[in-house]
């Protein structure tokens, strides 16, 4: 069974299969290499990918995208607030947890944003399976590298509720390095760095890569929170401006105006990367009001100017980290869409002293290629492709995690940037005399006081012998796994006792049994899913087998007595308005519906048949026309036609 790579993105997602001693990128049913991360709720069913950011203007408070800016992260958080204020659908608290409200078949539902991000999951292993005609069950996933601890769990659990048995979570620019240290069969010490630029994200690595096997990250750094959306959003601001100037009337509480706007917006400033200027015509924007305009790429140049220059901070702080100055770069290469803004291009290029920017990657889909590899390699797929054989991927910790000692100060044990999977124990010992106890209270970030850093967990260790302060020995053992995911453990040595103690779960992680549920009601929706196909196949197939026999009647009434030719009108007329009314009934209904119907119509469609001898090609135009018009169901009367 081959192992999947998947890129998970903030809007659009990849996903990848090595086959044959080469990468696959996996078109999904839309016919497209990338599938953007939205999920759709209607009154009747749940929408994917391309279906599911089509209908998002129709639709806004029941679209739900962007969840990879919710994952792992709790709903105080000032970033989920600040994001929740852009959103046309609610985000709600549910014990610190954010979860995403929608209306669905009638009823006001609740996802976590872990479910939201499984659903793209699903979809993207369907995209495999049907691809490759078989069951996937393996994966890579990958997430920014700057992504903590608990966004990285929250991520490996997406993939449990989708069924997935998720091999390893590994960094988007890791993945990219993977893709372009295979592509270009380097030779020699290289220091690479990748410059991720996506919808959502924003990453910074540089790597090592040695004779095209050893990869190494030496630094990593980024800004969870910057993409091309928010160059949407500075396009949206200035269009919506332009409007209330214009019109003077404010668009911007219209949550399907600013979705018809974001859209136009969004395809101007593709077309930006191309041409100088773009233009945006949107009829009827609000209150009835054509907007027709045009943006020049200076201006959006202009709008965006801080957000470009703000890209090269982080540059600067992962040479810095690195210790390297920009002459030991040796490959510059860009990932994510919005690397094609010619500006990001130019000033990147400019940082580097005019040096060349590697452009051979196809910038949508490197991270997916990337993980497509790691895949086959950790499933052993790659055995016996030499090219992969001596391909040994090093990660890194993106944060120092540590715990909190007297007075609120930060310890670190693992320091960021250490290659994992590591292990690191440390020996601590008590405060006071005959202390029967210790809280370790774990932390991420690079923080002197833990009060700046991230709380992680929390577990008290008791039990401990009376004795001395100082005296008593507790080891603290820290383990980060190779997905970059901790697991600490605490052991009293002075006593002669040793406890082991599992972090507790202070993130609002899901649990086991959670998870379980979750993936009990994937399975609920995807049947669901599956319904909804058939019920609307079903319909399809009634409405076509009228409309061929209305065809048929048309184009050959003389071969039918009268008397039957208008009991056959009428049949079909009582069709087509029960059909007008009932455009909710089930599966069943249908199908019982088109039974009676064929019942009293084959005869006489046995007639028209019979005599349709040298009619042949009018025959056949019927069934074509009913493919085009009912989509790709092909009921029986069109095999029986053909
Ligand atoms: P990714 O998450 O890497 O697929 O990147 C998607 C982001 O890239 C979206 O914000 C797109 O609008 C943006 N993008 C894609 N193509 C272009 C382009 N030609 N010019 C500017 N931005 C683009």
């Amino acid at each position: 069974m081959p192992a999947i790579g998947i890129d998970l993105g903030t809007t659009y997602s990849c996903v990848g299969v090595w086959q044959q001693g080469k990468v696959e990128i996996i078109a999904n049913d839309q016919g497209n290499r990338t599938t953007p991360s939205y999920v759709a709720f209607t009154d009747t069913e749940r929408l994917i990918g391309d279906a599911a950011k089509n209908q998002v203007a129709m639709n806004p408070s029941n679209t739900v995208f962007d969840a990879k800016r919710l994952i792992g992260r709790r709903f105080d958080d000032p970033k989920v607030q600040a994001d929740a204020k852009h959103w046309p659908f609610r985000v709600v608290d549910e014990a610190g947890k954010p979860k995403i409200q929608v209306e669905f078949r009638g009823e006001t539902k609740r996802f976590n944003p872990e479910e939201i991000s499984s659903m793209v999951l699903t979809k993207m292993k369907e995209t495999a399976e049907a691809y490759l005609g078989q069951k996937v069950r393996d994966a890579v996933v990958t997430v920014p590298a700057y992504f903590n601890d608990s966004q990285r769990q929250a991520t490996k659990d997406a993939g449990a509720i989708a069924g997935l048995n998720v091999l390893r979570i590994i960094n988007e620019p890791t993945a990219a390095a993977l893709a372009y240290g295979l592509d270009k069969n380097l030779k020699g010490e290289r220091n690479v760095l990748i410059f991720d630029l996506g919808g959502g994200t924003f990453d910074v690595s540089i790597l090592s890569i040695d004779e095209g096997s050893l990869f190494e990250v030496r630094a990593t750094a980024g800004d969870t929170h910057l993409g091309g959306e928010d160059f949407d959003s500075r396009l949206v601001d200035h269009f919506a401006a332009e409007f209330e100037r214009k019109y003077r009337k404010n668009l911007r509480k219209n949550p399907r105006a600013v979705r018809r706007l974001r859209t136009a917006a969004e395809r101007a400033k593709r077309t930006l990367s191309s041409s100088t200027e773009a233009s945006v015509e949107i009829d009827a924007l609000f209150e009835g009001i054509d907007f027709y305009t045009k943006v020049s790429r200076a201006r959006f140049e202009e709008l965006c100017a801080d957000l470009f220059r703000g890209t090269l901070a982080p540059v600067e702080k992962a040479l810095a980290d690195a210790k390297m100055d920009k002459g030991a770069i040796h490959d510059i290469v860009l990932v994510g869409g919005s690397t094609r803004i010619p500006k990001i291009q130019s000033l990147l290029q400019n940082f580097f002293c005019g040096k060349q920017l590697n452009l051979s990657i196809n910038p949508d889909e490197a991270v997916a290629y990337g993980a497509a590899v790691q895949a086959a390699i950790l499933s052993g797929e790659g055995d016996t492709c030499s090219k992969l054989q001596d391909v040994l991927l090093v990660d890194v910790a993106p944060l120092s995690l540590g715990i909190e000692t007297a007075g609120g100060v930060m310890t670190n044990i693992i320091e960021r940037n250490a290659r994992i999977p590591c292990k690191q124990t440390q020996t601590f010992t008590t405060y006071a005399d005959n202390q029967p106890g210790v809280s370790v209270q774990v932390f991420e970030g690079e923080r002197a006081m833990t009060k700046d850093n991230n709380l992680l967990g929390r577990f008290e260790l008791s039990g401990i012998a009376p004795a001395p302060r100082g005296l008593p020995k507790i080891e603290v053992t820290f383990d980060l796994d190779a997905n970059g995911i901790l697991h600490v453990t605490a052991k009293d040595t002075a006593s002669g006792r040793s406890s082991d103690v599992r972090i507790t779960n202070d993130k609002g992680r899901l649990s086991r049994e959670e998870i379980d549920r979750m993936l009990a009601e994937a399975d609920r929706y995807r049947e669901q899913d599956r319904e909804q196909r058939e019920r609307v196949a079903a319909r399809n197939e009634l409405e076509g087998y009228v409309f061929t026999v209305k065809q048929a009647l048309q184009e050959h009434a003389e071969r039918l007595p009268q008397e039957d030719r208008e009991a056959v009108a009428t049949i079909c007329e009582e069709t087509v308005r029960w059909l007008d009314n009932n455009s909710l009934a089930e599966k069943d209904e249908y199908r019982d519906k088109l039974e009676a119907l064929q019942k009293r119509c084959s005869a006489v469609m046995a007639k028209l048949h019979q005599g349709a001898g040298n009619a042949a090609p009018g025959a056949q135009d019927c069934g074509a026309q009913f493919r085009q018009a009912g989509g790709n169901h092909s009921g029986p009367t069109v095999e029986e036609v053909d």
